[in-house]
């Protein structure tokens, strides 16, 4: 099976148009850890992949944390002393404080102050604030909002509510050969954000909607869940599934234009590891592989010591390290169609790997085979030896039943394909056989 030759066969500048358009349609709606938005971000999934949803109810105990309580929001709104909206969520989400408390007041702008937020360095940018785990209320604006304030009172509102209700998360299973599974799991709790969140969210749809209708080694669990406590939830209610995870990737930050970064897994050296590294020096033109630490996004959960799943985490620029991030910046604009579908590109290179690594056994192990009267080498000598020739050269060499496909792909320096069409080759030509306990489809089996 050929992932990336599907993906392929599709015209890329389309592919990232239909990414990017999806995530315009998800970017207005006001996501929270739970709630109705993220409810409608998932129905809006679900129109494109099957996706089941779980609702976890408030007080709910995940190992050392609690399901919190739900949080709705309508209206919020700053009114000055003629009754104009000065600060209105109308006009974004991003100008309350997530989690706010409800609040229905009039008072002088200075009781007003220690609510609002701002970003004095960026004066136009509105900042992205969230109290979940301590009740209040707040507002978020442009500096340049604050400065033009005058003394007098305000009439502040945020119809908000916080109260019992549930904490929800989306899950698209893909069941394959091997009920051992492939873990991609993305955040789905920030309101309008595009690369942190949206980014995710699309290149996970479009792959699960890529992946969908091909005949799969591994079975594939996609989560679209609240950033930590959406993780700690599927992980303290799925101990079974979790056991069955072989690989896994948490996708974000994928739209923007920095270059690729791969945070390993906790373990450090596991297939995920080796694949997303091979898969990036091989085609991206610049990247950087990253250790594993324990803060950024729910590789976190997935790498908790009592789990320590191989599970790496994918992304373009690296949360934090951007000005944009977690400001009305991280806009539809920061993120590029062009560079959402080479994010696409990528994962869909990394799960070729993972579906194509096996183990073979070359079945004429003493000396070389005669590859010329095989037809499988060149009929006229020259200076250098062709890509694939070398290529069914390293295969057969190290085909011994303990070298793996990428362990070649990573000896020989060249890419998995090569490697996999050489062995998909010297295969039907008798040359190879996989070694027992490797399954393998064969290729070119994804239903038109
Ligand atoms: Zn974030």
């Amino acid at each position: 099976m050929d992932l990336l030759k599907a993906l392929e066969n599709r015209e890329l500048t389309q592919v990232g148009d239909d990414l990017h358009r999806f995530a315009a349609d998800l970017y207005p709606i006001c996501r929270s850890i739970t709630g109705d938005g993220v409810r409608r971000t998932l129905s809006e999934i679900r129109k494109l992949i099957p996706l089941q949803t779980t609702e976890v109810p408030t007080g709910t105990r995940i190992f050392d944390w609690t399901v919190p309580k739900e949080w709705n929001i309508r209206e919020a709104y700053i009114k000055d002393s003629a009754g104009n909206r000065v600060v209105d969520f109308q006009q974004t989400n991003l100008h309350v404080i997530s989690y706010s408390t409800p609040v229905h007041a009039t008072m002088p702008l200075s009781e007003l102050k220690p609510h609002l937020f701002t970003l004095p360095d960026h004066p136009n940018w509105i900042p992205y604030r969230t109290s979940y785990y301590e009740e209040n209320w707040g507002f978020c604006l442009s500096h340049d909002q604050l400065l033009v304030l005058e003394d007098g009172d305000y009439e502040v509102c945020i119809d908000s509510t916080l109260e019992d209700g549930h904490l929800t998360y989306g899950e698209c299973y893909l069941p394959g050969q091997s009920t051992d599974e492939v873990l991609i799991s993305c955040h789905s709790c920030h309101p309008s954000l595009a690369n942190d969140n949206l980014s995710g969210i699309t290149v996970a749809t479009a792959l699960a909607q890529l992946l969908a209708p091909s005949d799969l080694r591994y079975s594939y669990r996609f989560l679209f869940i609240p950033g930590t406590i959406g993780a700690i939830a599927w992980l303290a209610r799925n101990a079974d599934e979790a056991k069955r995870i072989r690989h896994g990737l948490v996708l974000t930050c994928l739209g923007d234009r920095g270059e690729f970064h791969y945070k390993k897994s906790r373990r450090g050296d596991a297939e995920i590891d080796r694949a997303a590294a091979h898969v990036l020096h091989h085609c991206s033109k610049s990247s950087e592989i990253l250790e594993f630490s324990p803060y950024g996004y729910d590789e976190r959960q997935y790498c908790s010591p009592g789990f320590n799943l191989p599970v790496g985490c994918l992304m373009r620029s690296v949360w934090g390290s951007f000005p944009e991030y977690h400001t009305s910046a991280d806009d539809l604009n920061f993120i590029q169609p062009g560079q959402l579908a080479e994010s696409l590109r990528v994962c869909t290179a990394v799960v070729d790997v993972l579906e194509n690594n096996c183990h073979y056994c070359n079945q004429n192990p003493y000396c070389e085979p005669q590859l010329g009267r095989r037809n499988l080498y060149r009929s006229i000598g020259g200076a250098a030896v062709p890509e694939e020739i070398s290529a069914r050269l390293w295969v057969l060499n190290l085909s011994d039943g303990q070298h793996s496909l990428l362990d070649i792909a990573e000896r020989s320096g060249l890419p998995f394909g090569t490697i996999r069409d050489a062995a998909d080759l010297l295969r039907e030509g008798g040359l190879l056989s996989l070694t027992a306990g490797f399954e393998l489809l064969d290729r070119n089996q994804i239903r038109p």
